[in-house]
């Protein structure tokens, strides 16, 4: 997969370079590119920000410097053949990790990282009307800056790319994975360690204990922290709504 990110701190993405990720990109599986948005400023002083139409507070990313930067990427001789454009933004549709795992299948996504009250609307306009856009945010606050939250989604999207995790069963029995619950407790040796033992029924070697064990322990933790991601109760649906009725 190839991932472009345009930014105005580049430094960002030097975790990038760190743990599996980096060991993708040694290996060719991820091939990233960092750009700063700043190369395509003219002027003096390199700016990339000016005083929001209308009045009000903040400063918003001007057009110029994102559409050169842009019109570069899509237009290189090795761009994908339908690249994805990313902005990452609080107003965005919420990151998932079903969306992780149908934007692995994408062979070339740009991440446009914004600053400040983030891009002039028309850049989004613009390339909405050229080709793929989405507007992704990754939770329900505001962060300075788009850097965080492609990182954050970047390593969500590489971790399912074939060859990227060792063994692959290790993505399947995760939160958020398969059957749409949180995960169980995990736990390793020694088997008591200041007085707190593990489960003996990990320890029992009873495959099908522990797997019962697991699945009541997810469900038990789902229940408690996240009752929004239970899979609805027969009697739950839509049809039973008194507005359907
Ligand atoms: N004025 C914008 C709003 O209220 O929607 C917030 C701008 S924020 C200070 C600056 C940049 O941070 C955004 O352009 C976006 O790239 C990024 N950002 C902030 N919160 C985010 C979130 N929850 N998810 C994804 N990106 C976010």
């Amino acid at each position: 997969m190839r991932i472009d990110l345009v930014t105005i701190f580049p430094a960002y993405f030097d975790a990038l370079e760190l743990s599996l990720l980096g060991k993708a990109r040694d290996r060719g599986l991820l091939d990233v590119r960092v750009h700063d948005l700043r190369d395509a400023a003219h002027d003096r002083h390199r700016t990339v920000d000016d005083t929001p139409a209308g009045g009000g507070a903040g400063m918003v990313m001007k057009p110029e410097p994102w559409g050169e930067m842009l019109d570069g990427i899509l237009g290189a001789p090795d761009a994908g053949p339908d690249p994805l454009i990313i902005f990452p933004s609080p107003a965005g549709e919420v990151f998932t990790q079903r969306m992780a795992r149908e934007l692995a299948h994408e062979s070339h996504l740009i991440f446009g990282c914004g600053r400040y009250e983030g891009p002039d609307q028309r850049i989004f306009d613009e390339y909405a009307e050229r080709g793929r856009i989405r507007l992704v945010s990754i939770g329900d606050y505001v962060l300075n800056g788009g850097e965080v939250a492609s990182i954050a989604m970047i390593e969500a999207i590489g971790r399912l790319l074939p060859g990227v995790v060792g063994n692959p069963e290790s993505l399947v029995e995760e939160s958020h994975e398969e059957d749409g619950l949180l995960e169980y407790p995990s736990y390793t040796k020694p088997a008591e360690w200041r007085g707190r033992a593990v489960p003996p029924v990990l320890l029992s070697g009873n495959h099908a204990a522990i797997a019962a064990w697991r699945r009541e322990q997810s469900l038990e933790r789902t229940r408690r922290v996240r009752p929004d991601l239970l899979p609805p109760e027969p009697g739950d649906g839509a049809s039973d709504s008194p507005s359907m009725a």
